[in-house]
């Protein structure tokens, strides 16, 4: 969720390196990445969800959970298969029905080919590769996996979740909306999510991850005539001039949606930012959950007291800047 998905040439992979090197690794500065600040969110209030079991462990390492959300986003451009992680482009194919899309990897595979698919976003395959990992973790007792893959899947459904992750359209290019996904997935939530209720109940255990998975793109994807529609209405009521507004940020002043045009969607809107980021929540602790059952309910009292050592630190360390340096060696997908 939460992230755009910028096409990378060559002449920006400076400004883009900067922008992780200042940004994504160290303390933000320049405009903040709320879509950061959203999947923070979902992964941390995703461990409240958790069975009694399970919670002390995750408590535990709850800032791990919150602050490696956003990995996946951090490495996209760096780790070959890593974009297409994210989404899926449901418009692409002239019917996604369960014969024309299959749900499983192997027979879309074998159906379209693994590049086409990847063309138009894997998301939902790629959230049942993440369970089954996470639950091989579970069952090894691998606890450095299992928060690594955790922190991952969490993502993974966050993104599954946002409406314009799932359309070609995906920051209103196609509509002359350019802009409204940064607005839809990190605008709002920064002005309004202090309000939402988040309050979500107990994990529960998902009999069929791969239905859950696909359910969640097609919910979002119906939600995206209304993102687009409602986006268009105010804008053709207000005009550019009262949609815009300027704010200062760490000394820079910065072109925004309006406060009060944000507002008026918002309404607009009636909940849907709120509902989608609570679908979220409840997604990932409930897979979270399914991997631990799944895994036979491994002792996660035996596992507390992991803490990463100096060397998994260092290791983490090497690996997040081996992602920046591969940054440079990307290919214009112009
Ligand atoms: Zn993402």
């Amino acid at each position: 969720m939460f992230e755009q998905r910028y096409l990378i040439n060559i002449s920006n992979q400076v400004i883009l390196l900067f922008f992780f090197a200042t940004v994504a690794f160290s303390h933000p500065v320049g405009r903040p990445q709320w879509g950061f600040f959203a999947h923070k969110r979902i992964n941390r209030l995703a461990v409240f969800t958790l069975p009694p079991e399970m919670v002390g462990f995750y408590k535990k390492h709850i800032e791990y959970l919150t602050e490696n959300a956003v990995n996946p986003d951090r490495r996209r451009y760096a780790v070959v298969g890593e974009a297409p992680r994210h989404f899926i482009d449901l418009d692409a194919y002239p019917d996604t029905s369960k014969t024309a899309l299959p749900r499983s990897w192997n027979q879309a595979a074998a159906q379209y080919g693994a590049d086409t698919l990847a063309l138009h976003g894997i998301v939902p395959w790629h959230i049942q590769l993440a369970k089954f990992q996470l639950t091989e973790a579970f069952k090894a007792r691998n606890a450095r996996r299992i928060l690594k893959i955790s922190a991952d899947l969490g993502h993974y459904i966050a993104d599954a979740n946002v409406p314009l992750h799932t359309t070609r359209n995906y920051n209103g290019q196609l509509t002359g909306q350019q802009g409204i996904h940064g607005f839809w997935e990190s605008r709002l939530p920064e002005l309004f999510s202090t309000d939402y209720d988040f309050f979500v109940g107990a994990a529960q255990y998902v009999n069929s991850p791969q239905k859950a998975a696909w359910r969640a793109v097609f919910d979002a994807h119906m939600a995206l005539d209304s993102v687009l529609r409602f986006e268009q209405e105010l804008t053709d009521q207000w005009g550019q001039n009262r949609k815009y507004g300027f704010e200062e940020r760490n000394g820079v002043t910065t072109k925004v949606y309006s406060d009060e045009f944000s507002r008026k969607y918002h309404d607009r809107l009636r909940g849907q930012v709120e509902r989608q980021m609570r679908a979220s929540v409840k997604m990932v602790g409930d897979f979270w959950y399914t991997c631990w059952v799944d895994a036979g309910q491994p002792d996660l009292t035996k596992l507390a007291d992991f803490d990463e050592t100096a060397d998994d630190q260092k290791a983490e360390t090497e690996e997040k800047r081996s992602w920046l340096k591969r940054l440079f060696n990307v290919r214009s997908e112009d």
